[in-house]
């Protein structure tokens, strides 16, 4: 690749850029600034602990190896008490923001300190900006001028070419995503305070051209909890367990950095709001998970929404930095591999999908202990995209992870100082060309309508789109778009605005081919999609003349009730405000209507919720304000009916991994249904069904063994998770006095009982495998198809029971779901077709969850591990003598005198007389045997047989299967279940392949979860 700039010492830079710089026209340049710079002094103590503490003498520049001094400027040393890079000593979010709170007060003619934000625990999020005394000065004049490149509809080409002679990119500088990556937040400690202070050319040229702006840390929930968490541990004894970080904000890990799009973190919210504020030229986010330094670029293939100008912007960002290292011998500066750009999900998407650039690097981990590097060979060699690889060994500490990303962000910040016009024109043509894309088409809007069925959802997504910045209006009457029928009332997202590209990157269908490299993360994720929502581009061009408002505010579905008597029917439209609509009413009697029916002139939809005597007063304004749909009536509708009864909730969390299970537990919290959260250990305590009706467990990840035995006993000592004056930041969510082990045998004997005691059971990705894999949903089994490639994708899934409560309000066949690799459960569904993983049992233990042809599964080569794979993997399975003894534990003293009774559910090791033989269904609603023809499941013999239905399947065609993302080999998918029932005695267990809550994306599924929750105690309901 050819570089466009041009190489020049540092001083020949300023010179140029001190005289002749615009800004110098424009504003008068202090003079006293450039008289001192060769005067500046050193902080020789400063610089001295530099040199002492840094690992490898080759780890530095002429940029970091000092400190310059300061009369009125505190110092990290003489503030915090330790120079930056000290071995063994981490820095609380909090000081770090006293600290740039004290910059800002010593020096407020360069810096401001702002926050920007509240973290779910209540915690500040801060930003600092930092730049020369004039822009400064007019800070806010500087945010405008970026404002108005940012919009083409309202300034001419001859305006921008006057503004950007004048505007100053803003760079935008994140860290401490990644609680566990400590080093970026620590070292932007020290650049503060250099870009502050420094007054060599180099830094003056980034202070004159450039507004730098600073969020140290994004996560100030998992940084306290970090610093915390490593001080503890350095206290524990030679060989006791030492904690893991266990929760970090309050709902994820580092999937804080998967929520670009859904946006539910207040992080996302934050960086979002300085986003649409403050326009950013560049997001730069600074991570730690790879060798010395990677700088962002990635092996594609990119996102197909970029604007080719984003892409070049990278490789010119990458190759800077790679350029400007190497040429002062540090080795280890590289490019190109470890990710590939194509998921928009990040948080540095945010500033994609408004045009700007984002980038990141991975820095080789801070520490905070000195400790060696011995990368492997695939890191050595030398490479186009790695011309001065890292060494075969080297010493390595927090000073040297510091220098290398100082130095390399200051080379970057410099690059834009020196470019500056070139990034401002680079924005706004991204921008202006954003704006011609919806006046040229194809797409020249694209069309929400308001009263689609799922209304109320529609006006949700409204909402979060426009806090994202996109433009949305609303038509003021009715017209026809080419083909398309646009009501008074519909939402139209013009196609001629800049920030479109939000739209295209999210509303386009993802093409991911397999050929490509492995994906780094999800590869489909279209928003209608996983919404199920309409949401239709519209390819005429006269759209855009037709009559609309733009809508300023949050909007509303319009929801109410119509016609007039005692009795009140909720339409049920799978919109997900009916879940906050049954809790907040807790106390009102409310039922399900089992089949869809007609009364009063309108036709429901199963699962409809019947108020018989309805406090209308009461909950029509409620009605109204959720956007949902009721019809008063005079007499009960004839449709059979069950009580909705509340249930009480149980949240079950693994200390092993608390990554995925936050999801469901945000949904949850935001749609005001309430839990108990534990622990899996403590289900070991028993009397599960007195306490709780429904039990939620969330994926884990792993398999169903390692998840039964949770994280390793390691040491003699109990490792409690808990606040203590030591770890004022941990136990917030949940404490333990000793988080080692996991439910064990006992805990999952007591979670059979709790099902066969009438309870109902949700699981979810790994926790589906449990029953399955430990015999105790006989006909459902895991399979484990090598061949099977899905990762991350929207597929289409078939209603195989309508009727199922688990689908009231969904109407048609069919339902996008988010489907990630596995479980691929067998639950009988794919009979006939590609159905080799169902074969007819044989042998011992058939159909009890022991593979009886373990060679489909090869051995996997254990990963090299990326950052977002902090649980080891493990292909273990349950042995026949665990299941044996789980079952033995399970049946010890519940399942006599249950309804059909389980009658001795025959011991592990016998029981599959006659393959494929069924017991009577038990009695009760005449339930016909689901998922007939199941070819897979072992008979049971004469016991009677846990009854299964499916709900949702995936297509028999392999072919119909997806739908956005990538797929190969769907074969081993076909009519496998995307969600299955299965009774257990008297209750339930409901398993979810799918994962119905992710990352706040799949608000068309939560309702499948909602509808489980909301109907548990009649899931075996089965229409009239
Ligand atoms: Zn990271």
């Amino acid at each position: 690749m050819k570089l466009r700039f041009t190489v020049v010492t540092s001083a020949l830079i300023a010179a140029t850029l001190g005289l002749a710089s615009p800004s110098t026209r424009m504003f008068a340049q202090a003079p006293a600034a450039r008289a001192a710079a060769a005067a500046q002094k050193i902080d020789e103590e400063y610089t001295r602990l530099i040199k002492q503490n840094l690992q490898d003498s080759r780890i530095s520049t002429e940029l970091v190896d000092h400190l310059p001094a300061s009369d009125t400027v505190p110092s990290p040393l003489k503030f915090l008490g330790r120079a930056v890079g000290t071995p063994g000593e981490l820095t609380y979010a909090k000081d770090i923001h006293r600290y740039y709170a004290a910059l800002a007060q010593a020096a407020p003619r360069r810096a401001r300190y702002m926050k920007i934000g509240t973290s779910e625990e209540g915690r500040d999020i801060v930003a600092l900006a930092i730049a020369n005394e004039t822009t400064m000065a007019a800070l806010d004049r500087y945010k405008e001028m970026l404002g108005s490149l940012t919009d083409p509809r309202r300034t001419t080409d001859a305006q921008a070419k006057q503004l950007m002679a004048q505007a100053k990119p803003i760079y935008y500088i994140t860290s401490g995503m990644h609680s566990p990556e400590t080093g970026g937040p620590e070292m932007l400690i020290e650049l503060a305070y250099r870009l502050i202070v420094e007054e060599t050319p180099f830094i003056q040229a980034i202070r004159d051209n450039v507004i730098t702006l600073i969020t140290p840390v994004v996560e100030v929930d998992g940084r306290e909890k970090q610093v915390d968490t490593y001080y503890y541990n350095k206290k524990r004894a030679p060989g006791d367990a030492r904690l893991p970080l266990m929760y970090w904000g309050k709902y994820v890990q580092h999937d804080n950095n998967r929520d670009g799009m859904g946006q539910l973190l207040e992080l996302t919210k934050a960086v979002t709001r300085v986003t649409l504020d403050w326009h950013p030229t560049i997001l730069h986010d600074l991570h730690e998970a790879q060798t010395y330094l990677y700088t962002s670029t990635g092996t594609g293939p990119y996102n197909d929404s970029l604007d080719p100008i984003t892409v070049s912007e990278w490789w010119t960002l990458a190759e800077n930095d790679v350029l400007e290292m190497t040429k002062r011998g540090v080795p280890g500066v590289w490019t190109y591999g470890y990710y590939d750009g194509w998921v928009p999900n990040y948080m540095i998407f945010i500033a994609h999908s408004h045009n700007a650039v984002g980038r990141f690097y991975e820095v080789q981990s801070y520490g905070p202990d000195n400790g060696e590097v011995r990368p492997g060979a695939n890191v050595l060699s030398k490479e186009w995209y790695r011309p001065n690889p890292p060494l075969s060994y080297i010493r390595w500490g927090p000073r040297n992870n510091t220098n290398i990303q100082e130095s390399a962000i200051l080379f970057s910040l410099n690059h834009v100082a020196r470019n500056r016009e070139t990034y401002l024109d680079n924005y706004w043509m991204k921008n202006k060309r954003s704006v011609d894309k919806g006046k040229n088409g194809p797409t020249f809007a694209w069309l929400i309508p308001a009263g689609q069925r799922r209304k109320a959802d529609a006006a949700m997504a409204v909402n979060d789109l426009r806090r994202q910045g996109l433009e949305i209006s609303k038509a003021t009457s009715s017209f026809k778009a080419g083909t398309l029928d646009v009501r008074a009332g519909d939402y139209i997202v013009r196609g001629d605005q800049p920030f479109r590209t939000l739209a295209d990157m999210y509303f386009s269908i993802q093409n991911y081919a397999p050929q490509n490299p492995a994906p780094y993360d999800d590869t489909g994720w279209t928003f209608q999609l996983m919404r199920d929502l309409r949401i239709v581009p519209v390819t005429d061009k006269t759209v855009l003349d037709q009559p609309m408002t733009m809508v300023t505010a949050d909007v509303k579905a319009t929801g109410g009730i119509e016609g007039t008597g005692n009795v009140l029917v909720v339409e049920h439209t799978a919109d997900t405000s009916l879940i906050t609509f049954r809790f907040r009413n807790a106390a009102v009697k409310m039922q399900a209507a089992e089949a869809d029916f007609d009364a009063g002139g309108h036709h429901f939809r199963a699962g409809s919720i019947v108020i018989a005597d309805a406090d209308r007063a009461r909950l029509e304004p409620m009605l109204r304000d959720m956007g949902l749909s009721a019809w008063a009536l005079s007499q009960v509708p004839e449709v059979r009916v069950h009580d909705l009864d509340v249930p009480r909730i149980g949240y079950i969390h693994n200390w092993s991994r608390t990554q995925d299970e936050g999801w469901w537990r945000a949904a949850l919290d935001v749609y005001g249904v309430p839990y108990t959260y534990f622990a899996d250990q403590k289900l070991k305590e028993g009397n599960l069904r007195q306490k709780y009706d429904v039990l939620i467990f969330p994926h884990v990840g792993g398999t169903a063994l390692s998840q039964v035995n949770g994280s390793p006993v390691t040491g003699s000592a109990p490792l409690p998770y808990r606040k203590s004056a030591d770890t004022p930041n941990l136990g917030v969510l949940d404490s333990s006095d000793d988080i080692r082990g996991g439910m064990g045998f006992d805990g999952l004997a007591e979670l059979v009982k709790f099902v066969e005691q009438g309870g109902t059971l949700i699981t979810e990705g790994s926790t589906a495998t449990i029953f399955p894999e430990y015999g105790l949903t006989t006909d459902v089994t895991l399979e484990q198809p090598a061949q099977l490639f899905v990762r991350g994708s929207v597929l289409r899934s078939r209603v195989a029971d309508p009727s199922s409560p688990i689908m009231y309000g969904y109407t048609g066949s069919e339902l996008p779901v988010y489907f990630n690799q596995s479980p691929v459960l067998n639950a009988g569904g794919g009979a006939g077709r590609g159905g080799g993983g169902g074969a007819a049992p044989s042998g011992p233990n058939a159909g009890l969850g022991q593979s009886i042809t373990p060679n489909a599964t090869p051995l996997r080569i254990s990963p090299y591990l990326p950052e977002d794979e902090t649980a080891p993997v493990s292909d273990a399975r349950p042995s026949a003598d665990d299941i044996a003894q789980v079952r033995q534990l399970a049946q010890g003293d519940v399942g006599r005198g249950n309804a059909g009774g389980r009658g001795g559910a025959p011991p592990a090791g016998r029981g599959n007389a006659g393959g494929g033989g069924r017991g009577a269904a038990p009695a009760g609603r005449g339930v016909p045997p689901a998922a007939a023809g199941a070819g897979g499941a072992g008979g049971r013999g004469g016991a009677t047989v846990p009854r299964t239905r499916l709900v949702l399947q995936f297509p028999n065609d392999p072919n119909q299967m997806l739908l956005s993302g990538t797929l190969a080999n769907g074969q081993f998918l076909a009519g496998r279940a995307a969600v299955v029932d299965s009774r257990v005695g008297q209750g339930h267990v409901v398993m979810f392949a799918i994962r119905p809550f992710w990352r706040w994306q799949t608000q068309g599924t939560y309702t499948l979860g909602f509808n489980s929750i909301m109907n548990w105690n009649d899931l075996d309901a089965r229409g009239n």
